[in-house]
């Protein structure tokens, strides 16, 4: 892939080319638009970049991306503390709060269970959640990972590992088209499943 390029060029593409959904011939267009660009425009990008990392970090609660900790939702004294919403992506987060219908708090898995990917328990941040329960203040745990295989198993591992806590623990409802992404559904089909949302059966 580097014959023919410059060694920063080549350099540029196989950091491109990393990125999810980004293949070969992406990646060279991509540096060669940033070649194309002003040099403002190309460093803003970099600086965005930079200004992300150093910024951004996981709340210590939740685990969603914020710049404060804890996330300015857990913070909210508007919201209600005893609904704890479990989903697996941060992105998740964002496809909830735009409907603008939930009030309760979140709780991001940071991941979802994936034997085949290694992606074990552990690997979830299934432990703090318990904690979080354990304190009392929470009453019901809605387990909106995805409606697909992966997204079922992580949701009956979550289930089991909230047992004896006495916290009502439901799923959205059917409606979110099985085997989607949650990050991806249309906002009325999920405040529609979150509204319509059941106790997960023992
Ligand atoms: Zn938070």
């Amino acid at each position: 892939m580097t014959r023919g390029y410059t060694e920063s060029i080549a350099r540029l593409m196989d950091l491109l080319g990393r990125m999810p959904g980004i293949g070969e011939r992406t990646a060279e267009r991509l540096a060669y638009h940033v070649l194309r660009s002003s040099d403002q425009e190309a460093l803003a990008l970099a600086d965005a970049i930079r200004e992300v990392k150093h910024r951004v970090r996981q709340c210590s609660t939740c685990h969603q991306f914020a710049e404060t900790d804890p996330c300015p939702v857990c913070s909210d004294p508007r919201r209600d503390r005893s609904v704890l919403c479990v989903v697996e992506d941060a992105r998740d987060v964002v496809s909830i709060e735009q409907t603008g219908g939930y009030r309760g708090l979140y709780h991001v898995l940071c991941g979802r269970l994936a034997p085949l990917d290694g992606i074990e328990p552990e690997d979830l941040t299934v432990r703090s959640l318990r904690t979080r329960v354990a304190g009392g203040e929470v009453k019901e745990v809605i387990v909106a990972t995805d409606p697909d295989m992966e997204g079922e198993a992580t949701a009956l591992y979550v289930r089991q590992a909230l047992e004896g806590t006495g916290v009502r623990v439901t799923r959205p409802a059917r409606g979110l088209p099985s085997g989607s992404r949650l990050e991806y559904a249309d906002s009325a089909v999920l405040t529609d499943a979150l509204t319509g949302r059941r106790e997960m059966p023992r």
